[in-house]
């Protein structure tokens, strides 16, 4: 059968006044029935820029997705008419946002957007959609939904109206939810409340979820894949515990590293050195080697292809090997 979500050697670039910035350089990654990846990466990474290809919302001056595909059920929704499009992203590909207070109109009561998802796109009548909306905020654990769906969205808190954009996300019963950062703007203690939330809703539903996030420390309980995105292109791809357990990327093992742990309380954090780069300017060869504690002369000249090693995982580095086995 044909995956739920794929997107296919993917590329994306915005003109701007310094140069073509390359903000997604081929990328590929799937999604399944039932199963969480999370797309890591930082800043400038083009995790979210993927994401907005997906959703159809980065093809307008000065963003151009100039290659690829993004096949939903096997079928590309790039060359579809717009109207057809929408129809899929609408009902079948949701996608939530960091910062919910924004996406959130301040005039009218929560109850009252979530209903309006029911009456837009099921035609529901003023009284169910608000016996829905209800229901909604209960499954999102919103407490006292009953009471609070006449509230307004500065009545609630950072945590709370994430989950009222979790809610009015899943309303339609969307085959994929796309998580952009969707705790970054919250707490540690909501952050794992947010993310337990969003593993049972994907466990109850079977939908697929693809989690973006900058965060390698809060995706470890919730995603089955990891891709880690630099420059706008994967540099690994594996389940989750492989990566853990063994990183296959300098990169990734740099990530790794950064993540502050109870156990070694104390200790410094070994964060990567310097910045991502300017995408009008990626670095030739691996475009991470000015930051690579690993790099030789071969990675300035030569850009190490996205290679399968062992167990389902893959890496774009020209010493995976070494990596893996600890000599690097
Ligand atoms: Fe580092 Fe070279 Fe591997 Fe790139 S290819 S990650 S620069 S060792
Ligand atoms: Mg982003």
């Amino acid at each position: 059968a044909a995956p739920l979500l794929e997107v296919d050697d993917l590329h994306v670039e915005f003109r701007t006044r310094e140069g073509i910035a390359r903000a997604v350089n081929g990328v590929s990654y799937r999604v399944d029935d039932g199963e969480t990846l999370a797309v890591l990466g930082e800043s400038g990474s083009g995790k979210s820029v993927t994401a907005q290809a997906i959703m159809g919302i980065v093809d307008s001056p000065p963003g151009y997705i100039t290659g690829g595909a993004v096949r939903f059920r096997g079928r590309d929704l790039l060359p579809l008419p717009e109207k057809e499009r929408k129809q899929v992203r609408g009902s079948q590909i949701a996608m939530i946002f960091q910062d919910a207070l924004s996406a959130l109109n301040p005039v009218f009561p929560v109850g009252w957007q979530i209903a309006e998802m029911f009456r837009v796109h099921r035609g529901m009548s003023r009284s169910d959609a608000r016996k829905r909306s209800i229901e909604l905020m209960d499954r999102v654990h919103i407490p006292a939904a009953r009471e609070r769906v006449r509230d307004y969205p500065h009545q609630f808190s950072g945590g709370m109206r994430q989950r009222i954009m979790i809610a009015m996300a899943i309303a339609l019963d969307p085959a994929v939810l796309i998580a952009d950062e969707p705790t970054t703007a919250l707490d540690v203690t909501v952050q794992a409340q947010i993310m337990n939330l969003l593993r049972e809703l994907q466990r109850d539903s079977g939908m697929g979820l693809i989690l973006i996030t900058h965060d390698l420390g809060v995706v470890a309980d919730v995603a089955d894949r990891i891709a880690v995105m630099y420059a706008g292109r994967i540099l690994e791809q594996a389940p989750v515990h492989d990566i853990y357990a063994s990183p296959a990327h300098p990169y990734t093992k740099g990530l790794l590293e950064s993540i502050p742990r109870v156990d070694l309380k104390g200790h410094a954090l070994a964060a990567i050195q310097g910045l991502p780069p300017t995408l009008t300017r990626i670095p030739s060869g691996c475009a991470f080697h000015p930051r690579c504690s690993a790099a030789e002369a071969l990675c300035t000249t030569d850009r190490p292809p996205l290679r399968t090693v062992a167990g389902g995982r893959s890496s774009a580095c020209h010493f995976t090997e070494e990596v893996l086995s600890g000599v690097r």
